[in-house]
Protein backbone atom coordinates (compact mmCIF):
# COMPACT_ATOMS: atom_id res chain seq x y z
CA UNK A 1 0.00 0.00 0.00
CA UNK A 2 1.71 2.99 -1.08
CA UNK A 3 0.76 6.72 0.51
CA UNK A 4 0.21 8.69 -2.63
CA UNK A 5 -0.54 11.84 -0.97
CA UNK A 6 -0.15 14.14 2.12
CA UNK A 7 -2.38 16.96 2.51
CA UNK A 8 -2.19 19.68 5.55
CA UNK A 9 -4.48 22.87 6.30
CA UNK A 10 -3.61 24.90 9.71
CA UNK A 11 -1.19 21.78 11.05
CA UNK A 12 1.42 23.28 12.94
CA UNK A 13 3.73 25.48 10.99
CA UNK A 14 1.56 24.98 7.56
CA UNK A 15 -0.67 28.11 7.80
CA UNK A 16 -1.03 27.31 3.73
CA UNK A 17 -2.66 24.12 2.43
CA UNK A 18 0.36 22.20 1.24
CA UNK A 19 0.52 18.98 -0.67
CA UNK A 20 2.87 16.61 -1.31
CA UNK A 21 2.92 13.64 -3.86
CA UNK A 22 4.61 10.58 -3.32
CA UNK A 23 5.69 8.37 -6.06
CA UNK A 24 7.45 4.63 -5.67
CA UNK A 25 10.92 4.35 -3.98
CA UNK A 26 12.14 6.42 -1.48
CA UNK A 27 11.31 9.78 -0.81
CA UNK A 28 13.93 12.27 1.20
CA UNK A 29 12.12 15.70 3.43
CA UNK A 30 15.12 17.96 3.45
CA UNK A 31 15.08 21.39 4.82
CA UNK A 32 16.99 23.72 7.32
CA UNK A 33 16.15 23.91 10.96
CA UNK A 34 13.02 24.51 12.05
CA UNK A 35 11.73 24.70 8.44
CA UNK A 36 8.87 21.78 9.39
CA UNK A 37 10.30 18.65 8.40
CA UNK A 38 9.10 16.93 11.71
CA UNK A 39 6.11 18.53 11.60
CA UNK A 40 4.95 16.75 8.83
CA UNK A 41 5.22 13.07 10.59
CA UNK A 42 4.00 14.20 13.65
CA UNK A 43 1.12 15.27 10.98
CA UNK A 44 0.49 11.69 9.60
CA UNK A 45 0.88 10.22 13.15
CA UNK A 46 -1.30 12.69 14.38
CA UNK A 47 -4.06 11.64 11.16
CA UNK A 48 -3.48 8.35 12.18
CA UNK A 49 -5.24 8.78 15.18
CA UNK A 50 -2.23 9.30 17.47
CA UNK A 51 -3.62 10.85 20.93
CA UNK A 52 -0.93 11.01 22.80
CA UNK A 53 0.08 15.11 22.90
CA UNK A 54 3.42 14.40 23.84
CA UNK A 55 4.50 12.22 20.77
CA UNK A 56 3.70 14.98 19.19
CA UNK A 57 6.03 17.01 20.76
CA UNK A 58 2.94 19.69 22.35
CA UNK A 59 1.61 20.39 25.78
CA UNK A 60 -2.41 20.01 24.76
CA UNK A 61 -4.13 19.01 21.25
CA UNK A 62 -4.74 22.38 20.61
CA UNK A 63 -1.43 22.76 20.15
CA UNK A 64 -1.29 21.40 16.58
CA UNK A 65 -3.38 23.89 15.28
CA UNK A 66 -1.38 26.36 13.49
CA UNK A 67 -0.91 29.26 16.02
CA UNK A 68 0.03 32.21 14.69
CA UNK A 69 3.24 34.55 13.34
CA UNK A 70 4.20 37.61 13.29
CA UNK A 71 2.79 38.07 9.91
CA UNK A 72 -0.45 35.83 10.78
CA UNK A 73 -3.41 35.33 13.16
CA UNK A 74 -3.95 32.17 14.60
CA UNK A 75 -6.03 29.65 12.57
CA UNK A 76 -9.54 27.90 14.33
CA UNK A 77 -8.91 24.23 13.01
CA UNK A 78 -6.00 22.03 11.35
CA UNK A 79 -7.38 19.25 8.76
CA UNK A 80 -4.54 16.63 7.61
CA UNK A 81 -5.21 13.84 5.12
CA UNK A 82 -3.65 10.92 3.82
CA UNK A 83 -4.63 9.51 0.31
CA UNK A 84 -3.98 5.87 0.07
CA UNK A 85 -3.35 4.04 -3.20
CA UNK A 86 -5.55 0.52 -1.90
CA UNK A 87 -5.43 -1.18 -5.31
CA UNK A 88 -3.84 -4.19 -3.11
CA UNK A 89 -6.66 -4.35 -0.91
CA UNK A 90 -4.73 -4.12 1.96
CA UNK A 91 -7.68 -1.59 4.14
CA UNK A 92 -10.22 -3.57 3.85
CA UNK A 93 -12.42 -0.84 1.97
CA UNK A 94 -13.43 -1.73 -2.18
CA UNK A 95 -11.90 1.52 -3.59
CA UNK A 96 -8.98 1.92 -4.97
CA UNK A 97 -8.12 5.15 -3.37
CA UNK A 98 -8.65 5.83 0.27
CA UNK A 99 -8.65 9.03 2.09
CA UNK A 100 -7.92 9.42 5.72
CA UNK A 101 -8.95 12.95 7.17
CA UNK A 102 -8.26 14.36 10.66
CA UNK A 103 -9.83 18.11 11.71
CA UNK A 104 -9.70 19.53 15.05
CA UNK A 105 -10.93 22.86 16.10
CA UNK A 106 -9.70 24.83 18.72
CA UNK A 107 -12.53 24.22 21.25
CA UNK A 108 -10.63 21.29 21.00
CA UNK A 109 -13.23 18.68 19.15
CA UNK A 110 -12.10 16.12 16.44
CA UNK A 111 -13.14 15.12 13.73
CA UNK A 112 -12.12 11.92 11.54
CA UNK A 113 -13.57 11.10 7.87
CA UNK A 114 -13.04 8.02 5.94
CA UNK A 115 -13.26 8.81 1.73
CA UNK A 116 -14.75 12.58 3.17
CA UNK A 117 -17.66 9.69 5.31
CA UNK A 118 -17.35 11.09 8.82
CA UNK A 119 -16.56 8.35 11.00
CA UNK A 120 -15.24 7.79 14.93
CA UNK A 121 -11.24 7.07 15.78
CA UNK A 122 -12.51 3.48 16.74
CA UNK A 123 -13.26 3.03 12.49
CA UNK A 124 -9.68 4.54 12.09
CA UNK A 125 -8.34 2.00 14.34
CA UNK A 126 -10.24 -1.06 12.84
CA UNK A 127 -9.41 0.06 9.27
CA UNK A 128 -5.98 0.58 9.78
CA UNK A 129 -5.46 -2.59 12.64
CA UNK A 130 -2.93 -5.45 10.89
CA UNK A 131 -1.73 -2.98 8.10
CA UNK A 132 1.33 -1.95 10.05
CA UNK A 133 -0.40 1.98 9.90
CA UNK A 134 -2.00 0.84 13.13
CA UNK A 135 -2.11 2.28 16.89
CA UNK A 136 1.79 1.33 18.42
CA UNK A 137 3.34 0.18 14.39
CA UNK A 138 6.51 0.98 13.20
CA UNK A 139 5.15 3.44 10.43
CA UNK A 140 6.54 6.81 12.18
CA UNK A 141 9.77 6.40 13.94
CA UNK A 142 10.40 9.61 15.93
CA UNK A 143 13.48 10.64 16.56
CA UNK A 144 13.67 9.41 20.09
CA UNK A 145 11.35 5.94 19.38
CA UNK A 146 14.70 3.92 18.48
CA UNK A 147 16.11 4.42 22.01
CA UNK A 148 12.54 3.81 23.24
CA UNK A 149 12.10 0.51 21.54
CA UNK A 150 16.05 -0.92 22.45
CA UNK A 151 14.81 0.19 26.58
CA UNK A 152 11.31 -1.18 26.31
CA UNK A 153 10.11 -3.37 28.65
CA UNK A 154 9.67 -7.24 27.12
CA UNK A 155 5.52 -7.03 27.30
CA UNK A 156 6.01 -3.32 25.31
CA UNK A 157 8.11 -4.64 22.64
CA UNK A 158 5.87 -7.68 22.08
CA UNK A 159 2.79 -5.16 21.41
CA UNK A 160 4.78 -3.66 18.35
CA UNK A 161 5.85 -7.15 17.22
CA UNK A 162 2.01 -8.08 17.60
CA UNK A 163 1.11 -5.01 15.32
CA UNK A 164 3.72 -5.81 12.83
CA UNK A 165 2.68 -9.20 12.80
CA UNK A 166 -1.06 -8.20 12.21
CA UNK A 167 -1.91 -9.92 15.52
CA UNK A 168 -3.33 -6.72 17.31
CA UNK A 169 -6.92 -6.64 15.46
CA UNK A 170 -7.53 -10.00 16.29
CA UNK A 171 -6.95 -9.26 19.96
CA UNK A 172 -8.88 -6.69 20.15
CA UNK A 173 -11.67 -8.46 18.42
CA UNK A 174 -11.49 -11.05 20.51
CA UNK A 175 -11.90 -8.30 23.83
CA UNK A 176 -14.59 -7.00 22.35
CA UNK A 177 -16.03 -10.79 21.77
CA UNK A 178 -15.52 -11.39 25.92
CA UNK A 179 -17.10 -8.05 26.52
CA UNK A 180 -20.27 -9.04 24.96
CA UNK A 181 -20.40 -12.59 26.54
CA UNK A 182 -19.71 -10.77 29.96
CA UNK A 183 -22.49 -8.40 29.38
CA UNK A 184 -24.91 -11.35 27.97
CA UNK A 185 -23.93 -13.72 30.47
CA UNK A 186 -25.05 -10.61 33.05
CA UNK A 187 -28.29 -10.28 31.21
CA UNK A 188 -29.14 -14.50 31.13
CA UNK A 189 -28.78 -13.73 35.01
CA UNK A 190 -31.22 -11.28 35.56
CA UNK A 191 -33.76 -12.92 33.16
CA UNK A 192 -33.09 -15.75 35.51
CA UNK A 193 -33.69 -13.94 38.97
CA UNK A 194 -36.74 -12.40 37.18
CA UNK A 195 -37.98 -15.90 36.02
CA UNK A 196 -37.73 -17.17 39.56
CA UNK A 197 -39.24 -14.11 41.32
CA UNK A 198 -42.18 -14.48 38.76
CA UNK A 199 -42.74 -18.21 39.40
P1 LIG B 1 14.93 20.14 12.86
O1 LIG B 1 15.70 19.93 11.60
O2 LIG B 1 15.60 21.12 13.78
O3 LIG B 1 14.48 18.88 13.55
P2 LIG B 1 12.35 20.51 11.56
O4 LIG B 1 12.52 20.91 10.14
O5 LIG B 1 12.01 19.09 11.83
O6 LIG B 1 13.59 20.96 12.44
P3 LIG B 1 9.94 21.09 12.98
O7 LIG B 1 10.31 20.63 14.34
O8 LIG B 1 9.08 20.23 12.13
O9 LIG B 1 11.25 21.48 12.17
O10 LIG B 1 9.20 22.51 13.03
C1 LIG B 1 9.43 23.40 14.08
C2 LIG B 1 8.75 24.69 13.72
O11 LIG B 1 7.36 24.52 13.74
C3 LIG B 1 9.11 25.76 14.75
O12 LIG B 1 9.48 26.92 14.04
C4 LIG B 1 7.83 25.98 15.48
O13 LIG B 1 7.65 27.33 15.86
C5 LIG B 1 6.79 25.61 14.41
N1 LIG B 1 5.54 25.23 15.04
C6 LIG B 1 5.27 24.16 15.81
N2 LIG B 1 3.98 24.17 16.24
C7 LIG B 1 3.43 25.28 15.71
C8 LIG B 1 2.12 25.87 15.77
N3 LIG B 1 1.11 25.29 16.45
N4 LIG B 1 1.90 27.01 15.10
C9 LIG B 1 2.89 27.60 14.39
N5 LIG B 1 4.14 27.10 14.28
C10 LIG B 1 4.41 25.96 14.93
Amino acid sequence: MLLRKFEAYGFKSFADKIEMEFGQGITAIVGPNGSGKSNISDAIRWVLGEQSIRTLRGAKMEDVIFAGSSERRPLGAAEVSLIFDNSDGLLPLDFNEVTITRRIFRSGDSEYYINKSLCRLKDIHDLLAGTGLGRDAMAVIGQNRVDEVLNNKAEERRLLFEEAAGITKYKQRKREALRKLEDTEQNLSRVTDITSEIE
